[in-house]
């Protein structure tokens, strides 16, 4: 993928009529969730529809699928209200990506996990975390390993056609208060790492040193046992959370991989 004329090629693209105005030299890309499972596909449908009234440049979706909506040297109109580094309005010097995702999710009196619109979720998408402009957790969709990848190319091609960007921020940097997206499951710092090749060819390894730690469906001890990973167990690190969580894949006692969850003090 790389970008051509201001739109990544080969790429789907089909233009918002929510744009307007020349973007030069823009100095920040801004990342944003969408608050929704429509898939790129829904959400680029959104943007291009007349009611919309908003933008991004770009959606990627939970599968990887990339969209383009707003060529990258016009403004979109993602950010909103917004200022950073004492400069307002940021849809005038910034790209704009919207990534598929929840957002903070909801813990039902029955247990189960609800989005904000009240869809019924797999629980191990759910990860607890304190926002960085909050005081107290709450629950956020995990943002998987597909997207994330997705979002690194689009992200190494952006950097590497625009060099006058030198920053890369969450909407909830730039309008803290009014937005939380996309939140403290996004996991910025490994991001960047994926964006600088550093993530990509070497996955993340780590080892057992509880003699026997508990291998879970999802990020806390409420959450199912699916089996015990023995001490000197090699674990990929699939997700490490901000949090005590991280999402590992390795073998269980007796055999058997598994994707699960685990609580990180007692890796190393
Ligand atoms: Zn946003």
């Amino acid at each position: 993928m790389q970008i051509v004329d201001h739109r990544l090629k080969p790429g789907w693209y089909r233009p918002s009529p929510h744009q307007g105005g020349a973007l030069d030299s823009p100095s920040l890309l801004v990342m944003h969730f969408t608050v929704s499972g429509a898939g790129a596909k829904g959400v680029s449908d959104y943007f291009v529809s007349p009611q919309a009234k908003a933008s991004a440049h770009v959606v990627v979706g939970r599968d990887g699928d990339v969209r383009q909506v707003v060529p990258f040297n016009v403004k979109a109109w993602h950010a909103g209200r917004s200022i950073w580094r004492g400069r307002p309005n940021c849809n005038d010097y910034s790209i704009g990506i919207e990534i598929d995702n929840w957002g903070r999710l909801i813990r039902t009196a029955d247990g189960q996990v609800r989005s904000s619109t009240s869809r019924v979720l797999d629980p191990a998408l759910a990860v607890e975390l304190t926002h960085k402009n909050e005081s107290r957790p709450s629950l956020w969709e995990v943002y998987g390993e597909t997207q994330l990848s997705a979002l690194a190319e689009v992200t190494r091609c952006i950097l590497a056609a625009y060099p006058t960007i030198t920053e890369i921020v969450g909407h909830d940097d730039i309008s803290p208060g009014r937005k939380t997206d996309p939140g403290p499951a996004f996991p910025m710092s490994r991001f960047v790492s994926l964006v600088e090749g550093r993530g990509d060819s070497q996955p993340l390894f780590r080892t057992v040193i509880a003699s026997r730690l508990n291998a879970r469906g999802g990020p806390g001890v409420q959450f199912d046992t699916l089996g015990v990973f023995l001490a000197g167990t090699r674990l990929e690190v699939l997700y490490d959370s901000p949090g005590p969580w991280a999402q590992v894949k390795g073998a269980l006692e007796g055999g058997g991989a598994v994707t699960a969850w685990v609580s990180d003090q007692y890796l190393a």
